[in-house]
């Protein structure tokens, strides 16, 4: 699995109370214990995404060599899975990106996540975004 660097824009959202609308419920259907609804809606399907976040910096293989991040996003719904750029966060669109092969991929990929991941926010990265 090769991260490249993003295409996106992404666009993060206020919280909100109440439910959220339709529109942004995000798709998650696989059963995890470390991921948690995130305030960046998916780039190419307008849905919130779920995130983790790695208690230390967890290293992944991009175009541009490994890069060690604190959290990591994923889209349901997509199937792809966004990082920031080490330093930065998601909206400073400069991250990486990965779509799975299919939906076994995904699943096992979300799975390894969970196991690495946490929904303890970190105080110590230079942003600690939601
Ligand atoms: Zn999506």
């Amino acid at each position: 699995m090769t991260f490249k660097k993003t295409p996106f824009e992404y666009e993060e959202i206020q919280p909100m109370w109440g439910p959220f609308p339709e529109r942004l419920m995000p798709v998650w259907n696989i059963y995890t214990r470390n991921f948690y609804i995130s305030s960046y809606v998916c780039p190419e399907c307008g849905r919130l995404m779920a995130k983790t976040v790695f208690p230390s910096d967890y290293s992944f293989q991009t175009t541009d060599g490994v890069k060690k991040v604190p959290r990591i996003f994923v889209c349901g719904n997509c199937q792809t899975f966004h990082i920031p750029s080490p330093g930065y966060k998601l909206s400073s669109n400069n991250g990486y990106y990965y779509k799975a092969k299919d939906y076994d991929e995904f699943e096992k990929l979300v799975k390894e996540l969970d196991n690495v991941g946490s929904t303890t926010g970190r105080r110590n990265t230079l942003y600690n975004e939601g």
